[in-house]
């Protein structure tokens, strides 16, 4: 058994706390936002005070590793906990959610920030953003003749030019097809999340030939493994030959992608 912070926020990283819970003395961790799961371990809320309140947490913790399950666009908590581990001499791995892929009859249009959103839309008359709240900072620029319809976590007023749909995946593509047909949806903002909870819209998209403005990832810090699923991730951690001693030495000094 070992001591594993588990940072979380994604479906992953309740899986891991999940099925890794009677195998270590595992402890998960939440920014603190959104709704708190039923979890076998403890969960713990709220922010660490930037990488050296993590460092020193993982410190008078004891804890023996660190994993990095966070949301891939959760750069500021994936960045900390590079840095944290290394502080706190720990090693740490990360679970990286896949990113979508375009396929045959997608029309994506490559974002990096809000301004490159804010002139991919330009020309459209009712975007769908489903990007998390950032929209809602931005409805006072919403132009003339134009109507966003803004789904995320939270409930907002919605206004002349603007619906606020307070609702949490998953989605299927009936669901998406037919809001983006009873909206009259002319263009999907969205940002490359991954995974298949929320993958519909994008089903949805190509099925009525709307095209997509994909907010690009931003870039996150290696860690000592890097997995791109949970299954080679458990596997590491239940396996009979696991060690917590050779771990650190073995983690701390390869880095490659499972
Ligand atoms: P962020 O910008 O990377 O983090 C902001 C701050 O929130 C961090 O510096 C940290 O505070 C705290 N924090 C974030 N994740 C935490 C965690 N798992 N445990 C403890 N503290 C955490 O993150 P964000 O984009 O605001 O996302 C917040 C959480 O929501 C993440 O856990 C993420 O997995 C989840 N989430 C994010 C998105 C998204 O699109 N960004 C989508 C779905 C879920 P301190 O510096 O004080 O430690």
């Amino acid at each position: 058994m070992s001591r594993i912070l588990l940072l979380g926020g994604t479906g992953e990283a309740r899986q891991l706390a999940q099925r890794l819970a009677s195998h270590h003395e595992l402890t998960y961790s939440l920014a603190g936002r959104g709704r708190i799961p039923e979890l076998p371990c403890p969960v713990r809320l709220g922010g660490f005070g930037g990488a050296a309140g993590l460092a020193a947490f993982l410190d008078e913790g004891g804890f023996e590793l660190l994993i990095d399950a966070t949301h891939p666009y959760a750069a500021r908590i994936s960045t900390n906990a590079q840095s944290a581990a290394q502080q706190a001499g720990i090693p740490l791995w990360a679970y990286r959610r896949p990113p979508w892929q375009p396929i045959s009859g997608d029309d994506w249009r490559m974002v990096h920030d809000w301004s490159e959103v804010g002139m991919a839309i330009a020309g459209f008359r009712r975007p769908f953003f489903t990007m998390g709240l950032e929209p809602l900072q931005h409805v006072d620029t919403i132009p003339p003749g134009q109507r966003w319809l803004v789904r995320c976590l939270a409930r907002r007023p919605s206004a002349p030019a603007l619906i606020v749909l307070a609702a949490v995946g998953p989605f299927t593509l009936e669901q998406e097809l037919a809001l983006m047909r009873a909206y009259r949806i002319d263009v999907l903002v969205s940002k490359n999340s991954g995974g298949s909870a929320i993958v519909a819209k994008l089903s949805a998209a190509r099925r009525l030939g709307i095209p997509v403005v994909m907010l690009e990832r931003p870039p996150l810090p290696p860690a000592d493994y890097t997995f791109s699923a949970i299954e080679p991730l458990i596997a590491q951690l239940i396996s009979p030959a696991w060690m917590p001693c050779s771990f650190r030495s073995i983690t701390i000094t390869s880095r490659h992608s499972t």
